[in-house]
Parts: C-alpha cells; sequence; structure tokens
C-alpha cells in the first residue's frame, strides 16, 4: 500500500510516494507537522501529507465532543481563516475536524491522538481526559513532564492513581524514538543513497547518449554499404545523394 501512488478528496492530482529529503523541511499541508518519513504528494503543486494524514478518515465520532460526528475540512471555514482546537487551544490554519453546528475544532493530529500512551520515567499508561483532573477552577494542574501549566481548556494525558499528567505534546515525543528506531533509520538513509534519484538519471542520460552514438554508428555503417553497392551499380550520384 505505502509505495503505491494515492488519492485524497483535497486534492485533485495523484499523490506519488516520496521519500523526506534531510536538507529540506516539509510540512504536511494537512496538520501542518514536519514530515520525517516517507509521505506522499504531489510535487508540480507542492502539496505533501503525511500517510497516516491520508489515512484519516472523512467523519469521525470523538468522546470529546459526543453529541455529533466531527467532518475533516480541507481548510477552515471561518471567516478569519483559522480555527482554535478545542485539544491543544492552538490555532490552527490547515485541515480540521469539525462541528460546524457547535463551532468546536480539532487540529486532525489531536482528533486522532490514541487514548491512552506511556511517557519516559512513569510505570503507568496515561489516558487522554479532555477536562482538568483539578476540581476547582482556580486551581491550575502542573504538567509533571515540562512543569508548566496545563490550562484548564486543555486536553492532557493523566495517571488517575499517581495524579501524574502531561501536556499532548509532552507525553507524546519522549516515547517517540526509541534506539532501535533510529538505527533502523540509518540503515534506510543507506538504502537511500544507494538509489539516490540523482544516481539514476545521469544513468539514463548515459544510456540515451550511448543509443544515440550506436545509432550515429549504424546510420555511418548503412551510408558506407550503400556507397559500396552504389559502387556496384556504378551511377555517381547516388554518392552525392547520399553523403551531401
Ligand atoms: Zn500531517
Ligand atoms: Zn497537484
Ligand atoms: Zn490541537
Ligand atoms: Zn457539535
Ligand atoms: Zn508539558
Ligand atoms: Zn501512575
Amino acid at each position: 500500500m505505502k509505495h503505491q501512488n494515492r488519492q485524497h478528496f483535497s486534492h485533485h492530482h495523484i499523490l506519488i510516494p516520496l521519500q523526506p529529503d534531510q536538507d529540506e523541511q516539509i510540512s504536511c499541508q494537512a496538520c501542518e507537522d514536519q514530515i520525517s518519513e516517507p509521505f506522499h504528494g504531489c510535487l508540480s503543486c507542492n502539496f505533501y501529507l503525511h500517510d497516516r494524514c491520508i489515512d484519516a478518515p472523512r467523519s469521525l465520532d470523538h468522546p470529546s465532543h459526543p453529541a455529533h460526528p466531527l467532518t475533516l475540512l480541507p481548510a477552515p471555514t471561518y471567516p478569519t481563516g483559522s480555527f482554535t482546537c478545542s485539544a491543544c487551544t492552538l490555532h490552527g490554519k490547515a485541515y480540521s475536524f469539525s462541528c460546524a453546528r457547535c463551532e468546536f475544532d480539532l487540529h486532525v493530529q489531536c482528533a486522532l491522538m490514541p487514548s491512552t500512551t506511556l511517557v519516559e520515567n512513569h510505570p503507568h499508561e496515561l489516558q487522554l481526559i479532555f477536562d482538568s483532573p483539578c476540581q476547582d477552577e482556580s486551581t491550575k494542574f502542573e504538567c509533571d513532564v515540562c512543569k508548566e501549566i496545563v490550562n484548564n481548556d486543555q486536553w492532557l494525558f493523566y495517571c488517575e492513581a499517581c495524579d501524574f499528567g502531561a501536556h499532548l505534546g509532552c507525553a507524546e515525543d519522549p516515547k517517540g524514538r526509541p534506539g532501535k528506531d533510529s538505527r533502523e533509520g540509518e540503515e534506510d538513509e543507506e538504502d537511500e543513497e544507494a538509489e539516490d534519484p540523482r544516481l539514476e538519471w545521469e544513468g539514463r542520460i548515459f544510456e540515451a547518449e550511448r543509443k544515440l552514438r550506436e545509432q550515429r554508428i549504424a546510420h555511418k555503417l548503412m551510408l558506407e554499404a550503400l556507397d559500396n553497392a552504389a559502387d556496384y551499380v556504378g551511377p555517381s550520384y547516388t554518392r552525392k545523394y547520399y553523403y551531401y
């Protein structure tokens, strides 16, 4: 599946499989995050999507908004051209999962957060919760990873037994790169070098030049053969015709 062309409702061209380039930072059209793993895109439009964002459903029933299903929108419909994500409380200008009736919006990546996660230095699974664990509105919860305040309207990952909690972003990052995966990543880079498209392109040019040379030689041999044949037949204008 991964290496095939894909289609997405939000773009009218076929999306081809692409590899991230270390020299160029490419961000996803849907979630605005950077792309660091194989992805799909349209080169002529500079339109790129994470595979996980391509796979995002068009409609989503989300426990944070049980009243209505959320619809995947390729652009905010508000006059400001942006939305405020109800999960992380940051603004977004790209795709959103949205309930138009309630003006409830989520970033794609926030909407697709797993319901549980693990972080370094905490032995228990953390649950995704949509309200502050503090009963009293005036009490602020402090993220146990970055030690910054988690606003009362922000979602967080939380272990109730230990009263341990983390911002969505703080819970996501530390477990992201175990040693094994990064070593696999290096191997992938070596593979990419072996399949460097520039080398392949040079190879093709070389091949084309070789064919052209062969054609020239074949043409010359043909002319000589005709010339020899003409010598047998005799008329001198044949030579003239082929050489000039
Ligand atoms: Zn994305
Ligand atoms: Zn395109
Ligand atoms: Zn968000
Ligand atoms: Zn709603
Ligand atoms: Zn934090
Ligand atoms: Zn715990």
